[in-house]
């Protein structure tokens, strides 16, 4: 049995308005055998300089390139999810939010509906050259990218107050990485970004498999719990990459926890 997808995107999310279906994408989960998703839909709060996302999309930047991205429609939402559920009994389909900057925005997103699975994530850091927050690698053009990716996981060491289960892709600035990554060149500080984790579940995200170096380090330094993220945004997307991370997820002492989309749990 693949492992759950717990970090799914659908027309809900701002950035999957167009290629995004949650009922679509509960089809797929059936077809390929995943036993539970958890549509985890974006909130992000906090306007950013975007990069290539800028191009996709323009309606939602303002004169000074600062995207604002909007909520999801939480009525539409929760109706969706009604229906998939009458017709996909077999699947266990779970509300969510996949939250940016969570410790930045307490007061707000205390204030949302409840969903069952809070995905925290941290999509942006601050630009003193532009003062304003600003995707990952867009710091890349005026400084290393070890650096930054240093200031990134100092910054998840500061997430503390933020309300969420999981913390999502601690990989995230190693998507657009130039050139080799290798997870030791920052081992001090991804430990220490890890301890301050361990009250959580760190996701073990697809889209950029987690490397295994993280995964072992994750179980060394405490934590008990993973979850599963394909990051679909696009149906034929969902539990890709599951197979082979379920395997890591056991070679590293993990195992199901006792309902379908419950994160796994080590010993
Ligand atoms: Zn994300
Ligand atoms: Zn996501």
């Amino acid at each position: 049995m693949l492992p759950p997808d717990g970090h799914v995107h659908s027309e809900f999310s701002w950035d999957a308005r167009r290629v995004g279906s949650m009922r679509a994408t509960c089809a797929r989960a059936v077809a390929i055998g995943l036993p539970s998703v958890a549509f985890t839909e974006h909130v992000d709060l906090t306007p950013f300089r975007a990069g290539f996302l800028a191009g996709s999309f323009g309606d939602l930047v303002d004169a000074d390139g600062i995207l604002h991205a909007p909520l999801p429609d939480f009525d539409a939402y929760a109706e969706s999810l009604d229906r998939c559920r009458a017709e996909f009994p077999g699947l266990e389909v779970l509300s969510g939010r996949e939250v940016g900057q969570p410790h930045l925005h307490v007061a707000e997103l205390a204030a949302l509906p409840p969903v069952d699975r809070v995905v925290g994530s941290l999509h942006c850091l601050w630009d003193e050259e532009a003062s304003a927050y600003a995707e990952p690698w867009l710091l890349f053009e005026d400084r290393p990218a070890p650096d930054v990716f240093r200031d990134y996981l100092a910054e998840v060491c500061r997430m503390g107050p933020g309300d969420f289960d999981t913390f999502a892709h601690l990989d995230y600035p190693v998507r657009s990485w130039p050139g080799e990554f290798d997870p030791r060149d920052f081992e001090e500080e991804l430990r220490t970004a890890l301890r301050s984790l361990t009250d959580r579940c760190l996701e073990i995200n697809t889209r950029l498999p987690l490397h295994p170096t993280i995964l072992r380090w994750w179980a060394e330094e405490g934590g008990r719990r993973v979850t599963f993220g394909s990051d679909a945004h696009e149906a034929r997307f969902v539990g890709t990459g599951f197979a082979q991370a379920g395997e890591r997820a056991s070679a590293a002492g993990f195992a199901p926890g006792r309902r379908p989309g419950d994160p796994w749990v080590r010993a």
